[in-house]
């Protein structure tokens, strides 16, 4: 950015925050030290926030404080769809925890270090993260990613973003080896059953960390998740994930550069929290489609019974996906229209994850339920792709 597009992105972005009620002054509030480190280093400064992209960034990732509101309603919020009293900020504490809504905007907003080969340059070695950890730096890796990962004008798939490229993990969760982190496939043309193992193997990683079966200190390389169903080494998922990311801990992948809340019972809030993004995510229309199935119950191994969300048709991707379509469905007409529709939806699923974690159920629980009930597919060799009505034109 030259300086001259600096002055525009002021412009802009003093608008957008001086609107009274704009979603977004409530949405990237930060939480806890960050906002003193940044203020140490000076490196809070509305005027260097958001250009253009700004509204291609709100519109998709922090839409209208749907997650928020999904969340208290979870933790027992009630109010008719239309009125949104579930949604503010100022609920935190009599419903959801704050380090819970931390978690569920981690998905959308992981901290991550630019390391040394990557650009733009004078943002490598320290913590990126909205609103207030180098902002700037966040616009230009998202933008920039952005238009890498789209597909090129002669139909050839643009960049990929994984963890042998060691690309940013904004990257990989947006355009890249992980979009499940949003209930999403990671490429057109992939499995059902695939994109299913992924979000089932994130749904562990957040639970065994959440009941503490996982500790902070460990390495994610190392973590033995599917270790249960039996699978050899070589499928260890977490390996391949963060293979050249061999000093990440959990620690270091949920609170980089902010030990805000590093302490219990916080930080296992804040693994169950990327959890409920994942299953919050898994009922908006850009991300998954699902049939209408009504009336239709799991009778789980261990004697629970639940009702049963519509199964999955498809996973959509989000490489060829319309922005603006796919943000529709992330918006809060689509929030209403979901609250409103036959129950059980990520309100319901939700309170059901989390009754099982205060009671501390084991894993193998949670799992058959999220495989067989929350997750069923319809066609596992059903293959993802933007969806018609979703895709670029
Ligand atoms: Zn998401």
């Amino acid at each position: 950015m030259d300086r001259n597009t600096r002055g525009a992105v002021a412009f802009t972005l003093a608008v957008a925050i001086s609107v009274p009620g704009h979603a977004f002054k409530l949405k990237v509030e930060s939480a806890g030290k960050e906002q003193r480190v940044a203020n140490l280093r000076s490196v809070w400064s509305l005027s260097s926030l958001f250009g253009s992209s700004a509204t291609f960034v709100l519109d998709n990732f922090w839409h209208d404080l749907n997650h928020e509101e999904l969340t208290h309603r979870i933790f027992g919020c009630e109010s008719d769809a239309e009125q949104r009293a579930c949604a503010p900020s100022t609920n935190v504490g009599q419903f959801a925890p704050l380090p819970v809504l931390v978690g569920v905007r981690w998905n959308d907003n992981p901290p991550f270090q630019l390391e040394d080969d990557q650009r733009p340059k004078g943002c490598r070695g320290t913590t990126v993260k909205l609103p207030v950890l180098q902002p700037d730096c966040w616009l230009t890796v998202f933008s920039q990613g952005k238009k890498d990962a789209a597909a090129k004008a002669d139909g050839s798939p643009g960049r990929f973003f994984d963890g042998a490229s060691r690309s940013a993990l904004l990257l990989r969760s947006h355009f890249g080896d992980m979009q499940f982190l949003h209930a999403m496939a990671r490429r057109d043309g992939e499995r059902a059953a695939d994109t299913k193992q992924a979000i089932l193997d994130w749904a562990e990683f957040t639970y065994r960390t959440a009941t503490k079966d996982f500790a902070g200190g460990q390495y994610l390389y190392q973590l033995p998740i599917r270790e249960s169903a039996g699978i050899g080494v070589s499928d260890k998922p977490f390996a391949q994930l963060f293979d050249r990311q061999k000093g990440w801990t959990v620690t270091t992948l949920f609170t980089l550069g902010d030990d805000t809340f590093r302490a219990q019972p916080a930080f296992s809030w804040i693994a169950f929290g990327s959890l409920l993004h994942v299953i919050q995510d898994s009922f908006a229309r850009g991300h998954v489609e699902r049939s209408d199935t009504p009336g239709q119950t799991c009778q789980m191994s261990y004697g629970a019974k639940f009702d049963k969300p519509g199964r999955v048709r498809a996973f959509r991707s989000y490489s060829n996906q319309d922005d603006g379509l796919h943000g529709r469905e992330d918006g809060v007409a689509a929030l209403e229209a979901h609250l409103l529709s036959p129950p059980p939806g990520a309100v319901e699923v939700g309170k059901v994850l989390l009754a099982m974690y205060r009671s501390n159920a084991p894993w193998a629980q949670v799992q058959e339920y999220l495989r067989d009930c929350v997750f069923d597919l319809e066609d596992p060799d059903a293959l993802s792709g933007p969806g018609e009505e979703f895709r670029t034109r």
